[in-house]
């Protein structure tokens, strides 16, 4: 089939093309002229060109799909002779099974049990075939498979004078009797013709093998370089090829067969004055096909290669016509074929993995056909002549060896890299000024889309800086560089800010990593915090703490007078200028990451004294302190809270009460600082921004005037030079202010915390102060109090009231009802009362937790 492709077979194919995406994709007909589509249909017309092209050439179908490993095919052709031995020779009906029968020679005496019939089925035995059958059957398809990037290597083997050279060049005078060779360039050029959508390329190759040496056989041609001598084999990636070795593009058939004449007649001439024995060299003709899509992509491309290979003689050694060789696997006299099938019986094997092709040049030049990614078919030429049986057996041993190889044949895909950034650089190019038609229509003008250089990414930090410190109300958008810079510079800044803070606290305080285990036990051994990570006082004695709160003032659990006087105490606390409200949260500083105690150094946080450990921050503060014991009898209705809570600080809450005045007025002068600083900040920023102005007025006067240039510098007048010196002065006042108030915040921040804590402390204790002097009974005291870790303050009002109701009219009731027994008993039930009492507690307690935890 000689197809030409108009652009009428073309548009046909659009149209059938057209209505079945109609069906399919839902495109209209009317549209298959969109780009996408007729690039669609480009596609689609190549895969039908290649599958037309590969039914009409599959009529054997000898080559299943690839990446599937497949054998090599084994063919036998028998060179015509008068002689042929009929008795001894025998093929099958089915065109693929020889039978070899060996005579027994009486006279000679040969033993009985020897073997004298073999059978070898094939892939078919061509016997009597013309030149076109052989083609045909033997390479027609391996040819067609090489356009599509398969390898394909065809390989003629047999003894001296079977018809290797003939199957495989052919008579060269004769054109009817032309071989393999010239065949398969006529069917790739053919080919060609036929794929116009293809721009494939073909190159060949002649290589000799004589003796472990390489000829190349085409050196001789004007064009040819000086050779490189020796030629080497070289493994790459891609594949095996021959160093030194000439390749020669070939644009039409003609050309291929003068190198393939030019070849053959080096050959006849090399053997003649070399002295050679043509039948034992190894002839390698190789066609060499790239093919690129017209219409895809030209970045991917499909190579191959087709190995034609006429091995030399296989004839063994020490021909004798006893029968007894006939059954011995007797030496190649070429020693090269004798590693060509052991490397055959290597890879027929399963279980070998390592082949061994570098012993000589054939097989490490034939490494990646053999067993490779190749279509492999194997021609054993035999002389059927009784005198020739020895060889003949041992061909067809080769053959059915050769039977057993798999290869996989895979396409070659290329890509094309320098091709790639081509086509990128055109696309990039294209989009430029596609880009740049857009910018000029939207009056953009002046964007520019380079990388950004250091200068530039300096000058967006800064506006990151300033948008930050509000001096810079926002950040224009020019383009997507750009505003990923500005993201980029923008975690910047944030790390840089963070680290700064973090040094600004380790200068004033000292910072525990929460995870330094070792750096906490060692602060909670000098009893700076206590077990959660609380801060805790200092033991000198005139200290507080800053501990836990105790569970009766967590949120959530208060008694309704408690809430209430709670009120009255914010409301005189607000009156007192105290800018948080009162609140028993209780504000834990290990949520932070790090810890903060305060340093020794510090000359601000210096009297927040904490208590030393052993004294259980549970405790009842300076208990032991002379005021406790002077208490003045309870009265019999309890005081008011508020009036309570007055003499609670002036008593036992005095020392309390007196830190976190202290701490108020240090965060109120902090506070003060900072609000100053603002003020100074905001007025050398209006004065910043005047001068901007003044300079601006004045730039733009210059403008006006005519500016004035001394070799490429600017000349400006003074006035605008003191301005520019004034700006700048600014600026570092700016930001040393700005400095200066990030630090103070971070210092009211953390005043405020010990603020809060020292309040609630106070609290805190005023509760249980409050509970011990008025509810709790004092022998109820004095039965706890011995046990040390519990306090009777401490338990929530309710309790004490039921307490009172319950636990202390069973106390009574025991008391009269047991104390008849004997006054033994008392001890006894005094003991139990305060197990009970206890048990009590610390169910109220649990309860308690349990509820907070919720
Ligand atoms: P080899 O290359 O195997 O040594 P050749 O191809 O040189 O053998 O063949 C030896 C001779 O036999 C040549 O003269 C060749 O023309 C002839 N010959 C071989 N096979 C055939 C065939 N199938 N038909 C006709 N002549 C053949
Ligand atoms: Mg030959």
């Amino acid at each position: 089939m000689t197809t030409t492709i108009t652009s009428h077979h073309f548009l046909s194919t659009c149209s059938v093309l057209g209505s079945v995406l109609d069906l399919e994709g839902g495109f209209k007909q009317d549209k298959r002229h969109h780009p996408v589509l007729q690039a669609a249909c480009y596609l689609i017309w190549e895969l039908k060109l290649s599958q037309m092209m590969r039914s009409k050439n599959s009529n054997k179908h000898y080559f299943t799909k690839m990446g599937s490993r497949k054998k090599v095919h084994a063919f036998v052709r028998v060179r015509p002779t008068d002689d042929f031995a009929h008795e001894m020779i025998k093929y099958r009906d089915d065109n693929k099974t020889i039978d070899i029968h060996l005579k027994k020679d009486s006279r000679r005496g040969v033993v009985n049990n020897q073997q004298t019939d073999w059978s070898f089925k094939l892939d078919r035995v061509l016997h009597d075939a013309s030149q076109d059958l052989v083609y045909e059957t033997v390479a027609k398809d391996v040819v067609s498979q090489a356009l599509n990037g398969f390898n394909g290597t065809i390989m003629c083997y047999g003894q001296t004078g079977a018809g290797k050279t003939y199957t495989m060049t052919g008579a060269t005078e004769s054109y009817k009797h032309r071989g393999i060779l010239p065949r398969a360039l006529q069917q790739v050029f053919k080919m060609i013709e036929e794929r116009p959508t293809h721009a494939i390329t073909v190159r060949v190759s002649y290589l000799e093998i004589y003796n472990e040496s390489l000829f190349d056989l085409l050196s001789t041609l004007p064009y040819v370089g000086p050779s490189v001598t020796p030629m080497t084999i070289v493994e790459n990636p891609q594949g095996v090829f021959i160093k030194g070795l000439s390749v020669h593009l070939t644009s039409q058939e003609e050309d291929a067969f003068s190198l393939l004449f030019e070849g053959e007649t080096n050959r006849i001439i090399a053997s003649h004055t070399m002295n050679k024995n043509s039948s034992r060299s190894h002839c390698i003709f190789t066609i060499y096909v790239e093919a690129r899509s017209r219409t895809l992509s030209d970045e991917k491309y499909v190579t191959s290669k087709i190995n034609l290979v006429d091995l030399a003689g296989s004839e063994r050694l020490g021909k004798s016509r006893s029968e007894g060789r006939v059954l011995k696997e007797a030496t190649y006299i070429n020693k090269s074929l004798s590693f060509l099938e052991q490397a055959i019986i290597a890879l027929g094997d399963q279980k070998r993995d390592h082949i061994p092709f570098r012993q000589c040049k054939l097989t490490h030049a034939l490494k990646d056909s053999l067993g490779g990614n190749c279509n492999m078919v194997l021609v054993t030429n035999i002389y059927g002549e009784a005198a020739q049986l020895e060889e003949t057996l041992s061909s067809l041993r080769f053959a059915s060896r050769m039977k057993l190889v798999t290869t996989e044949p895979t396409v070659n895909e290329k890509y094309d890299a320098e091709r790639m950034v081509r086509n990128l650089e055109k696309e990039l190019a294209l989009l430029k000024q596609e880009l740049a038609i857009h910018d000029s229509l939207a009056n953009r003008t002046l964007v520019n889309y380079d990388p950004m250089d250091e200068i530039q990414i300096a000058e967006i930090n800064s506006q990151v800086r300033r948008y930050l410190e509000g001096t810079l109300e926002e950040i224009d958008i020019i383009n997507l560089r750009q505003i990923q810079e500005v993201f980029n510079q923008f975690r910047v800044v944030l790390s840089q800010q963070e680290q700064e803070v973090e040094s600004t606290l380790r200068r004033k305080y000292t910072l525990i990593d929460k995870n330094d285990y070792a750096a906490i036990s060692a602060v909670q051994k000098a009893g700076l915090v206590d077990a959660d990570g609380h801060l805790v006082g200092e033991p000198d004695g005139q200290g507080f703490g800053l501990g836990v709160a105790p569970f009766s003032t967590k949120p959530g659990k208060k008694s309704k007078s408690k809430k209430m006087f709670k009120e009255q105490l914010s409301s005189s606390a607000r009156k007192e200028g105290a800018s948080s409200p009162l609140s028993g949260k209780d504000l834990d500083v290990s949520t932070s990451k790090t810890q903060l105690t305060p340093s020794s150094k510090d000359g601000d946080v210096k009297d927040m004294v904490v208590r030393d450990r052993e004294t259980s921050n549970t405790e009842p503060l300076a208990s032991d302190s002379p005021k406790e014991e002077l208490r003045p009898p309870r009265p019999s209705t309890p005081p008011a809270k508020p009036v309570a809570f007055e003499d609670f600080k002036n008593e036992r809450g005095s020392e309390i009460n007196r830190i976190f005045k202290e701490n108020k007025s240090i965060l109120n002068e902090r506070r003060k600082r900072a609000s100053e600083t603002t003020q100074r900040i905001n007025a050398i920023k209006r004065e910043i921004d005047m001068t901007k102005e003044a300079l601006n007025l004045q730039k733009s006067l210059r403008e006006k005037q005519g500016e004035y240039e001394n070799k490429g510098l600017m000349i400006i007048d003074e006035e605008e030079f003191l301005l520019i010196l004034k700006l700048k002065d600014l600026k570092k006042q700016y930001r040393t202010e700005y400095q200066d108030l990030r630090d103070l915040r971070a210092e009211i921040q953390y005043c405020q915390h010990l603020v809060d804590q020292c309040r609630h402390r106070l609290l805190t204790e005023f509760d249980i102060w409050y509970n011990e002097s008025f509810f709790v009974p004092e022998d109820l005291q004095m039965a706890v109090k011995p046990g040390g870790s519990i306090r009777p303050g401490m338990m929530p009002l309710s309790k004490i009231v039921s307490l009172g109701e319950d636990d202390q009219d069973r106390f009574s009731q025991l008391q009269q009802t047991t104390l008849p027994e004997g006054p033994d008993s008392v001890s006894f039930y005094n003991a139990k009362v305060k197990m009970e009492q206890k048990h009590n507690y610390l169910k109220t307690m649990m309860g308690l937790q349990q509820a907070h935890r919720k």
